[in-house]
């Protein structure tokens, strides 16, 4: 298989066969992120993702789900995305997801009949990186979308057949504002009715604006305790039945997954032990996290 560049997938792909579509970001903008920052975009060639295929058939007797690397694979158009699976279903006929990560304007880019050809295609159950509800947080993370684009374009996903994670991070809108964007991640939540929610928390790392902005006081990071109280009002907050919360990620405090609202009450308890447990300096601290 050929691999070239630094490559990511959820935790939750872990199971799944990465292919490799595209090269880097094309956004690769994003306030908080440095993980494609020294990547030049490219898209990888048909021919060289049929020979990973092929070299794959040999290797695995069964492949249920493939996840395209890379940081937002999705952003190749129709006619690009058709023709690669079907060469993933010509060689995995048992294939049932082809997943990868997606930007808001990626979906933008396509027409609706466009989406529901790639739902037939099995391509499903995106990972889309909303990372908040929260307007003003959305602009200062330079995601590249508003808020009314981000509930639209996620609402005709839904309308052509197309799953999707809803990927955010706690302590996106900074210190103070925990509970807004708890609530305005709630709302967009609700209103979009993603399967699941991965949940990450947002992080500085060197060579970002989110890093400088913190070094120079321009942006003040939320404390833990007040990331604790998102949290809760967030998973108090949502509304979709049988929704999946994904959140063991290295990055959060307290990893866990629960489908939602069945288990929410017994995940309310888990922060709130956690809360009694760690002491108010560690609440009122802004912990070091590894970067994503
Ligand atoms: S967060 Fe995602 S969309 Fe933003 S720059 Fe990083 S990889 Fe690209």
């Amino acid at each position: 298989m050929k691999y070239t560049g630094p490559i990511y997938r959820p935790p939750y792909e872990a199971g799944s066969l990465l292919l490799q579509v595209t090269v880097g970001c094309a956004h690769n903008k994003c306030a908080f992120c440095t993980m494609y920052r020294e990547t030049q975009f490219s898209t990888e060639s048909i021919e060289q993702v049929e020979k990973d295929l092929k070299e794959a058939r040999k290797i695995h007797k069964s492949i249920k789900r493939v996840f395209l690397v890379n940081g937002d694979a999705f952003v190749l158009g129709a006619s690009r995305l058709k023709p690669i699976a079907e060469k993933i279903i010509e060689y995995f006929p048992e294939v049932e997801v082809i997943t990868m990560y997606a930007h808001i304007n990626n979906i933008k880019g396509k027409t609706d009949e466009e989406l529901k050809e790639l739902a037939k295609l099995r391509i499903n159950d995106l990972w889309v990186g909303v990372e908040t509800g929260h307007e003003e947080a959305l602009k200062y993370l330079d995601k590249g979308f508003n808020l009314e684009e981000a509930k639209e374009q996620l609402k005709r996903l839904g309308d052509a057949g197309i799953r999707f994670i809803y990927g955010m991070m706690y302590g996106a809108a900074g210190r103070s504002k925990g509970i807004e964007n708890a609530l305005a991640n709630a709302k967009l939540i609700n209103e979009t009715k993603p399967m699941g929610m991965a949940p990450t928390t947002l992080n500085p790392n060197p060579g970002t604006k989110l890093w400088d902005d913190v070094e120079s006081g321009k942006f003040t990071l939320a404390t833990e305790g007040e990331i604790f109280e998102e949290m809760k009002s967030l998973l108090k907050n949502i509304e979709v039945e049988g929704l999946q919360y994904l959140g063991r990620h290295a990055i959060n405090t307290i990893p866990f997954d629960a489908i939602l609202p069945r288990d929410k009450k017994k995940a309310i308890e888990v922060i709130n032990a956690t809360i009694d447990k760690v002491g108010e300096d560690y609440l009122n601290s802004v912990p070091k996290r590894h970067s994503i």
